[in-house]
């Protein structure tokens, strides 16, 4: 390849889409601060997600953060080691004291099944990830948190716009919080959201996202500054319009890549989930090297040499990291360290060229032996 491919590329509206839709902050000289196009943009996604209540802010991250601290959260919580760094950071920074979960193998989202031998006095939280999509066992995780007491936060950065059972996923938990990053199926520039029914949780979280001021002379919690800005809004209020048109230009990009990749000893695809209406976000593989004949970063190496660039999504584990100082055994989570080991997200993009997706798999398949 000429042109360098890298796993994700930013999808962008027509410039003069956002030139007409930002023309409005010009004339009103109001630029963050829960403005108009905010106060847009959460309606419109409320809609959309058929949400009971939303609340934007700056990231995905600072969703998960003051969730978490607007729960009221102590002790420990359960959550799985295969996701970005974001979810165990905000546990952790929260002083919280993650209690990592293994994972199922084929659809790599936390294993409901050991869930409950995890849970001790201290536990006061779930908090599972839908990963590349892969929508949690909702309704056995929710039993579990029903019958000990617990709260429910979905890490749902991989799954907007999915339905589950006929259900937007925004309902299941008691929250669900959202990624609008750059490199998401739905982005804002920078942007996150949080999904939630309770009302009290709601006023709290508003707070928290403007340093704790309820009013002018009143500061009422140790807050932060998580607000989203009206040009991020505006960025979301163009993006929102073509969703449905990016989804169906990745599926067809997914099912190119199901077709050519299906089949292959030693290629573990991503489970399609019956229930799951998909927003088709990650293409990830599992290389298992034994049947395959090369390993996840034999082939790593040879698509760089084309000059395509996948990415490792999840490896390293997060209960590995070094800034975790080996407090975490990663031992305990062996299904995740195995399939961390050998898994690869492809490049997958609404405009990815089909003849780009070939080329990919072609040298995918050239390291089989
Ligand atoms: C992207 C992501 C986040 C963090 O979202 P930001 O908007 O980048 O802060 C959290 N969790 C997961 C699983 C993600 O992929």
């Amino acid at each position: 390849m000429k042109e360098r491919i890298l796993v994700t590329k930013s999808i962008l509206p027509e410039l003069d889409e956002y030139m007409d839709e930002i023309r409005e902050i010009w004339d009103s000289h109001w630029l963050t601060n829960m403005g108009e196009k905010h106060k847009k943009l959460q309606s419109e996604l409320r809609k959309f997600l058929d949400a009971e209540n939303i609340e934007l802010l700056t990231n995905g991250h600072m969703a998960l953060e003051l969730s978490m601290q607007a729960l009221g959260l102590k002790g420990e919580v359960i959550t799985s080691p295969f996701t970005f760094a974001s979810t165990t950071h905000a546990i952790v920074r929260n002083h919280l004291t993650p209690v990592f979960c293994d994972i199922n193998k084929d659809d790599f989202t936390i294993d409901a099944d050991k869930i409950e031998n995890l849970i001790t006095d201290k536990t006061s939280a779930i908090i599972p990830i839908h990963v590349y999509g892969n929508i949690c066992e909702v309704h056995k995780i929710q039993k579990i948190a029903d019958k000990y007491g617990l709260k429910v936060i979905y890490d749902a950065a991989h799954a907007f716009g999915e339905n589950y059972r006929g259900e937007n996923i925004s309902h299941f938990g008691d929250v669900s919080c959202f990624s609008f990053h750059a490199t998401k199926v739905f982005h804002t520039i920078e942007g996150g959201a949080v999904c939630y029914d309770d009302l009290d949780f709601g006023k709290r979280l508003a707070r928290l996202k403007n340093f704790g001021i309820k009013t002018e002379e009143v500061v009422e919690s140790v807050g932060a500054n998580a607000k989203m800005n009206e040009f991020c809004a505006a960025m979301g209020l163009c993006n929102l319009r073509h969703f449905k048109d990016e989804i169906a230009k990745r599926k067809r990009v997914v099912d190119f890549y199901r077709k050519y990749l299906e089949n292959i000893e030693g290629i573990q695809l991503n489970i399609i989930q019956a229930e799951t209406v998909s927003n088709y976000a990650y293409f990830p593989i599992v290389l298992h090297e034994k049947e395959f004949g090369s390993s996840r970063n034999e082939v790593v190496a040879r698509l760089e040499e084309h000059n395509i660039f996948p990415r490792k999504y999840f490896y390293p584990l997060t209960n590995t990291f070094g800034c975790y100082h080996d407090k975490y055994n990663a031992e305990n989570t062996p299904v995740a360290l195995h399939i961390s080991k050998r898994i690869l997200t492809l490049p997958l993009y609404p405009d990815l060229p089909l003849d780009v997706v070939e080329r990919i798999c072609e040298i995918i398949l050239d390291c089989k032996k």
